[in-house]
């Protein structure tokens, strides 16, 4: 497979051009048109997952499984999703009116935005850059697709794939780095979705900022797992082996760290020696279910954190840079201030911190920021809502990690410093659609409209204010007892 060759930067601006212009001759807002696009958008992937097989794995090491649930099937049933439901989200939305205006049909259309950019990830590759490209098709867009060099290889053969499969008009790629992206960034979007870190993200905002692009960002964070010590702790064991160490840890929404009540500590660990054992067969480097780290520069970067901690390492040890394999490393007694806490890991290394009680762990999450993700493993529907009562996260899922991700009827995205927005299934199309508010009146009934017309009269006045004021909202009622209050008190 060749390497990523990179756009030639005197080519952008020609690109950028030429999808606008596709965009305001309308080609792309007839529905039909985009069921057409979407079903090719379906078949680039389906008809190619021996070739994404290949590209993932030289990428990252991702096993094929890997690669089916949290990629390629997710991609197609969001086509499929899409091209099913499209005549529904795209339809106008009747809302309701008031009394002077019930006869004019207040609406919502779902109009497109215009020309779009989506910068992707290098975790993912495939599904952030072409999950979010679904929406914004699906919504009539143009696009420009800015998928991620750090992965190449799926970079390389998305680039190749799409002209084949989508209309080159409409839907263009740009390859680069920092260099390219900033040159992209320094025109006119109408929308930019982008996936990946925090400080760039504030780059991506900053850049939007100078042209008022709105922006959403999916960002990533410390996503914590509350472990209560009523939980079944083998049961416990297994899912947190299955979602952390999936992707070799690099999962925006991966349990970041364990907070454990004390008591169970040595048992979980236990549990998590024998689960590693069974999932990756006594050795995860020969196994062809555990991934490898993306490049030499992350694999350095977690080692360096590694070697800063004062926590126990209890499990893992043997790492291999010629290969990028980082053992699955569990930590044991790590303290707020370790290394391992000061930011997202986003690797196979996850610290234990344990606690007295659950309240000790939700003070601890509620003083950094919030995550994208959270998780509880407990039995007790009070510990459960009362963990939930009082942290926030992007989202939260109880005695499992992860699966979140493939519920597309579920927003997903983050809150704070993990990301502003969301989208899968329905939100990904409301995402890069205006809702323009539509009025449409009768040139008759003109005696009504007089009311608003000057010259104002205190009958006028009177007139307008029946028609367009409902006095008895208002009224202080059992359901505002503060307003009751106060009436009562002059
Ligand atoms: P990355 O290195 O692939 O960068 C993301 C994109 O930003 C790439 O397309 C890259 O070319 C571009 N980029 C890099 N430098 C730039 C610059 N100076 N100006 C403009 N663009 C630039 O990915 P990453 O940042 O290493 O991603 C890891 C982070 O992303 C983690 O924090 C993770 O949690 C988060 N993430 C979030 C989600 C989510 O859905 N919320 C998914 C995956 C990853």
């Amino acid at each position: 497979m060749t390497a990523l060759a990179f756009t030639p930067v005197d080519d952008i601006p020609k690109i950028i051009q030429e999808l606008r212009a596709t965009f305001q001759s309308g080609l792309t807002k007839p529905l039909q048109y985009r069921k057409e696009q979407l079903k090719g958008l379906h078949n680039l992937v389906a008809e190619n997952e021996a070739a994404f097989r290949e590209a993932s794995y030289l990428d990252l090491h991702k096993p094929p499984m890997e690669l089916m649930l949290g990629e390629a099937g997710m991609v197609k049933q969001e086509c499929v999703d899409a091209i099913k439901e499209l005549d529904n989200w795209a339809k106008p939305q009747k809302v309701k009116g008031t009394l002077l205006n019930r006869l004019d049909g207040p609406h919502i259309r779902k109009e497109p935005l215009g020309m779009v950019l989506i910068i992707g990830a290098w975790n993912y590759p495939l599904n952030l850059l072409l999950a979010p490209a679904v929406g914004a098709i699906a919504a009539g867009n143009t696009v420009l697709l800015k998928p991620s060099e750090v992965a190449p290889h799926t970079a390389a053969l998305i680039t190749k794939l799409l002209p084949v499969y989508l209309d080159q008009r409409a839907y263009r790629i740009i390859n680069g780095a920092a260099v390219e992206t900033t040159l992209v960034l320094e025109h006119k979007f109408d929308h930019i979705f982008y996936t990946g870190s925090g400080s760039i993200g504030r780059i991506i905002m900053a850049a939007a900022a100078k042209q008022l692009t709105p922006v959403t960002l999916e960002l990533g964070g410390k996503s914590p797992v509350f472990v209560a010590k009523d939980t079944d702790v083998a049961l416990t064991a297994r899912r947190l082996v299955w979602s952390k160490f999936y992707n070799c840890g690099q999962t925006c929404i991966a349990p970041d760290y364990l907070i454990v009540e004390r008591g169970i500590e040595q048992e979980l660990v236990k549990q998590l020696r024998a689960t590693i054992q069974e999932f990756y067969q006594g050795n995860p480097q020969t196994s062809g279910s555990y991934g490898r780290i993306v490049n030499n520069q992350h694999y350095n970067r977690l080692m360096n954190v590694l070697k800063r901690t004062r926590g126990e390492v209890v499990i893992g040890g043997h790492n291999d840079e010629s290969d990028l394999f980082l053992h699955p490393t569990i930590v044991l007694n790590v303290q707020p201030d370790d290394a391992l806490m000061e930011s997202e890991l986003f690797g196979p290394i996850l610290p234990i911190m344990i606690v007295d009680s659950m309240q000790q762990g939700i003070d601890h999450v509620n003083k950094g920021d919030q995550p994208l993700a959270l998780y509880v493993f407990s039995k007790n529907q009070k510990t459960i809502d009362h963990i939930l009562d009082n942290t926030r996260s992007g989202s939260v899922v109880v005695n499992d990690a992860l699966t979140q991700f493939v519920v597309t009827s579920m927003p997903f995205g983050g809150t704070g410093p993990s990301g502003i927005g969301n989208y899968h299934g329905q939100r990904s199309f409301d995402i890069f659609s205006h809702e323009r508010g539509t009025l449409i009146k009768k040139q008759a009934m003109e005696k009504v409209n007089n009311i608003r017309y000057p010259p104002y009269t205190e009958k006028k006045l009177s007139w307008a204010q029946w028609v367009l004021y409902d006095k008895k909202k208002y009224a202080p009622n059992a359901a505002n007892p503060g307003a009751a209050a106060a009436k009562a008190k002059l």
